[in-house]
């Protein structure tokens, strides 16, 4: 009984101390169980910074990988703060390739040592900051340590989980001259004394505060002796301690490292420590303000995942946000600070912020039709089959308005309101390249707020957008005013910059000294599934160039020049967003139908995803139709969007330097690798019908 009440007596203070600590802690965090279930967290905030011992380490054969370090499924923007990586194995390719594809998403990269800069290097070609480890930034310890002593014995502090023989056998005669007690903490050592067991942080910091001499062995035990101003041995060696080893040497303290017979514990002049830290704790706030700072002005979604669809701008009650090109020529949001009231709403309706879960209603249809127009002009000048403009054209019938992608006069891609038949030409055909939206979301809710029906065509991402803007977060109202919206969205390889796209056009009109009169991305003089660029200028002159030579068709399909929300597209999926989607039927010779026997004139693909896509495709008699299906489609987008050429940095730093010329001699041909892909094998491979399988297994070899 005596040693039970003794025990319970020593035990109760610390347990009631602990209870007191994790309420603390509970303050700042919410849940143990926070990095996996970032996906849901990290929705609720601004802004993420992830940092911790060891975050980055991965090797397949004994540390697992986990995503969620690498940045996967955190929604808002995030950055690094003194991550370390140094056991991440660099030479798995394996394990590259999915952090490479992971860690994609962050904003900036704080690290904590040379080797986390070189895996950072490696995975996304940045150069990352060295930082100071958090413990470090903030000099609490050095103002408030020897707060609360241990014990009035004089001891020497062990913190580490395995001490050499040759180092316990130094240990011990350190402690033998001058009379010292050895204490252990956090692993308990058979050589020592005591093992000290603190409750709290200020009674574990207590524990450096009052030794005579450290002999810690990992990386945070050296940092709390630094601290505390100790003289310390880093009981470590290079295998073991990658990461002391680097400490100390930014620290210029390497001569801290044990070394049998060659180094002692003395007094250290810490007045140099002190000013060394000072330099780097200032640039490493600097670096904490400056990547929060970018983000701020980034501020409503990850700037590489922003689509430019404008919900944000029209969804802001206070006018603070307008689109503005970057340097790439895309049009991005940017929030005028003085107008923004911090309300939360562009945010909150932001797709990109959000799952395509989140984003896209349940499918309450999903029938898959090849179609094509029984007008043969219509078929001939549209990019597929046509079913968009006889899609369109009933619903003008009907008494409804069509918004799409037109040309201007000056050749941009802008999203125009149509009213009638005759405008509706405009919108026929693909345009390769992003088009602007303009002030179409806020013209569309004030047609279907005076009661009119609308049908609204565009990029996925687009729709994703309109379908925020006009069912989300703007006001409950609206939710009624979707009923008499369509929306028919294309299967989508990407958007170009419109401005290389302008350039293009500029150069091809000064080669000639004319004027371009029209423009089609989709001419069929070759046949549907041969594409061609043409061009007509005013001197009468004609371009007509196949997808393999000419430079802007090259440079799109060899993605040097998309949108940097289109690599790794979200909407790349077989789940749809809108009510119709459309595609080229690529496999329709599968379905073996006989009204398919020629299909030089083009067959589009069409997904019906609703009930009110399903009723508006059934009363297009214009259109034949014929059931298809999912396989014959052959779509690879269901299954992966677009992946950015790995010189696309290069390109659009190329472009920035040396303009346009440059970058479509550079960029605008066929590589020898290209060159033998789509002139011989794709050629061939067709001939003999095993296009399809010879595809699927370039896709399984690069994956
Ligand atoms: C940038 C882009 C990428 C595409 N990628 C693929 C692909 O990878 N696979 C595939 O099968 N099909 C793709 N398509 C779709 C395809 O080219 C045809 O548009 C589609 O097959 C429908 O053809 P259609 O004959 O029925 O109608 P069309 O008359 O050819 O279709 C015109 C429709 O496309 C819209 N549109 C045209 N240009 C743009 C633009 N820049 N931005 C937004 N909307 C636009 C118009 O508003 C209109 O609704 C893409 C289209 C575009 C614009
Ligand atoms: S709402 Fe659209 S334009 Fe605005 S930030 Fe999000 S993706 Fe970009
Ligand atoms: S937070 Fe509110 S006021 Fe500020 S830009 Fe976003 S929507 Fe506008
Ligand atoms: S690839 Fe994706 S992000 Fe890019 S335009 Fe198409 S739908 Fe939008």
């Amino acid at each position: 009984p005596g040693f039970l009440k003794g025990s319970i007596a020593k035990i109760l203070p610390q347990y009631r101390t602990y209870l007191q600590l994790k309420k603390d802690v509970k303050k700042f965090s919410e849940s143990d169980k926070r990095i996996l279930d970032m996906k849901r967290i990290s929705k609720k905030y601004d802004c993420v910074i992830l940092g911790a011992d060891e975050m980055w380490s991965a090797s397949m054969q004994s540390i697992r990988y986990t995503p969620e370090h690498f940045g996967k499924d955190i929604v808002c923007p995030h950055f690094s703060y003194a991550t370390s990586g140094v056991l991440f194995d660099t030479k798995n390719s394996d394990l590259v390739a999915k952090a490479k594809k992971d860690i994609n998403s962050y904003y900036d990269f704080g690290v904590r040592d040379t080797y986390t800069k070189g895996v950072v290097k490696l995975l996304t070609g940045k150069e990352a900051t060295q930082v100071l480890d958090p413990t470090l930034l903030n000099p609490y310890f050095i103002k408030n340590h020897g707060t609360k002593k241990a014990t009035s014995e004089e001891y020497i502090l062990l913190y580490g989980s395995e001490y050499s023989q040759a180092q316990q056998a130094y240990i011990k005669g350190v402690a033998k001259e001058h009379g010292y007690k050895i204490y252990s903490l956090g692993w308990p050592q058979e050589f020592s004394d005591k093992f000290l067991d603190p409750a709290s942080a200020d009674e574990f910091i207590s524990c450096f505060a009052g030794a005579s001499v450290c002999f810690p062995s990992t990386f945070h035990g050296t940092i709390f002796s630094i601290l505390n101003h100790k003289p310390f041995l880093s009981m470590t060696n290079e295998l073991r301690g990658r990461k002391v080893t680097m400490l100390l040497k930014d620290l210029e303290l390497s001569y801290r490292i044990y070394e049998e017979g060659k180094t002692d514990y003395k007094e250290i002049d810490y007045s140099e420590v002190e000013n060394l830290l000072a330099k780097k704790r200032k640039e490493s706030l600097a670096y904490l303000t400056g990547a929060l700072k970018k983000i701020e002005e980034d501020y409503i979604c990850p700037k590489s995942s922003c689509s430019g669809c404008t919900a944000c701008l029209n969804a802001c009650p206070f006018g603070a946000i307008k689109m503005e090109f970057d340097g790439e020529g895309f049009k991005h949001p940017v929030v005028d600070k003085d107008k923004c009231k911090n309300c939360g709403l562009c945010k909150k309706i932001c797709p990109a912020n959000k799952s395509m879960d989140v984003i896209c209603k349940e499918k309450t249809h999903d029938q898959i039709y090849a179609a094509f127009s029984r007008k043969n002009e219509d078929r001939v000048r549209s990019s597929s089959g046509g079913a968009f403009y006889a899609i369109a054209k009933k619903f003008i019938e009907d008494g409804g308005l069509v918004y799409g992608a037109a040309f201007d006069e000056k050749f941009k891609v802008r999203h125009i309101r149509v009213e009638n038949a005759k405008e509706l030409a405009k919108l026929r055909s693909s345009k390769y390249v992003q088009s602007d939206l303009g002030d179409s979301f806020a013209k569309v809710k004030a047609d279907l707020e005076t009661g009119k029906k609308v049908l609204f065509s565009g990029t996925p991402c687009q729709i994703a957008g309109l379908n925020a803007y006009i069912t989300g977060a703007v006001n409950k109202v609206n939710k009624k005013l979707s009923d008499n919206l369509v929306t028919v969205d294309i299967l989508c390889h990407g958007v170009p910059s419109p401005k290389v796209f302008a350039d293009y056009l500029k150069a091809m009109a000064a080669k000639r000294g004319a004027k371009i009169k029209s423009v089609n991305f989709r001419n069929k003089s070759y046949g549907w599934n041969k594409q061609a660029m043409a061009i007509s200028f005013d001197n009468g002159e004609k371009y007509i160039k196949r997808t393999e030579s000419d430079p802007y068709y090259i440079m799109y399909f060899g993605s040097y020049m998309l949108r940097q929300s289109c690599n790794e597209c979200k909407y790349a999926s077989y789940k749809r967003c809108s009510d119709i989607t459309l595609g080229d039927y690529w496999g329709v010779e599968k379905l073996k139908h006989k009204d398919m026997a020629s299909t030089k004139k083009g067959v589009s693909l069409v997904i019906v995803g609703t009930e009110k896509g399903e009723k508006l495709f059934k009363s297009v008699v214009e259109l034949k139709k014929i059931q298809g299906d999912k396989k014959s489609s052959y779509q690879p987008i269901f299954e992966r969007g677009t992946k950015a050429s790995p010189r696309r940095q290069e390109f659009f730093k190329d472009y920035a330097a040396h303009g346009y010329g440059y970058v479509a001699k550079k960029y605008g041909k066929l590589t020898p690798k290209q060159v033998v892909i789509k002139k011989i094998i794709a050629p061939v491979t067709r001939k003999l019908g095993i296009f399809d399988l010879a595809q699927k297994i370039f896709f399984v070899y690069k994956k």
